[in-house]
């Protein structure tokens, strides 16, 4: 092997080495959005929550308000029945309201009170689900956190591949560094692992000649095809 195919060699796994940290860039990517669909989805439905019980709560205020009011009506129609001179039929007319104000003020009362226990009932279980909702919230940034400190190391990882790639570059003899750069302008591999009988880079089937010339191992190879340069995956 040539000091050239070894280089060339070194670039290729270098190549493949940064195309797997991309791959797993994007896997991160996509795992950080699904957390964060995730939390969104937690707020949403942690939101919904505490609207419902927001509801439960004006309810009881309002069904209360409601017992209070109809309380003073009452309170009202006796005070004129007790001390105002009023006439028979009206008299008549107030005693009957204050009859059906007191059986819906009994209702009214009924049903505020168990709205009242229904909200502290429900204030405890609210409780509960802030706590868990805060639980799950917590795991996710940490999932996240987590995530972006992968990302960061795969970041540094891929700086030094790519340092140790130009490095390399650097090193071969200037014809092939122009051809590379040329390649490298429009692919990311401009060194093609040679897979059975055809090129790794462009897939496309080798002549017999090329593959002859390979394993003589004189010469640095590049494919008919796509012009990359060709290694022999093994050797
Ligand atoms: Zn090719």
């Amino acid at each position: 092997m040539t000091e050239a195919t070894a280089l060339l060699r070194a670039l290729a796994q270098a190549e493949d080495e940064l195309h797997k940290l991309s791959g797993r860039l994007v896997d991160i990517a996509g795992e950080e959005e699904r957390l964060r669909a995730r939390l969104a989805e937690a707020d949403k439905s942690f939101a919904q929550r505490k609207e419902e019980h927001r509801k439960l709560r004006l309810a009881a205020q309002e069904r209360t308000a409601e017992a209070d009011a109809t309380d003073a009506k009452i309170r009202e129609y006796q005070r004129k029945l007790d001390h105002d001179i009023v006439p028979y039929k009206e008299m008549e007319f107030l005693r009957e309201q204050i009859q059906i104000m007191r059986a819906k003020l009994d209702q009214l009362s009924e049903e505020a009170l168990a709205l009242m226990e229904a909200v502290e009932e429900d204030t405890k279980k609210l409780r509960e689900n802030e706590a868990s909702y805060r639980e799950q919230r917590g795991h996710l940034e940490e999932e996240l956190q987590r995530l972006q400190r992968r990302r960061e190391e795969i970041n540094r990882e891929e700086e030094s591949v790519e340092a140790r790639r130009r490095e390399l570059v650097a090193q071969l003899p200037t014809p092939l560094r122009q051809h590379y750069e040329k390649l490298r302008a429009r692919i990311p591999n401009p060194v093609a692992y040679v897979n059975g009988q055809t090129c790794g880079g462009c897939h496309l089937r080798l002549a017999e000649a090329t593959l002859l010339k390979l394993q003589e191992g004189r010469e640095v190879v590049t494919c008919e095809h796509c012009a990359r340069f060709l290694v022999l995956p093994w050797g």
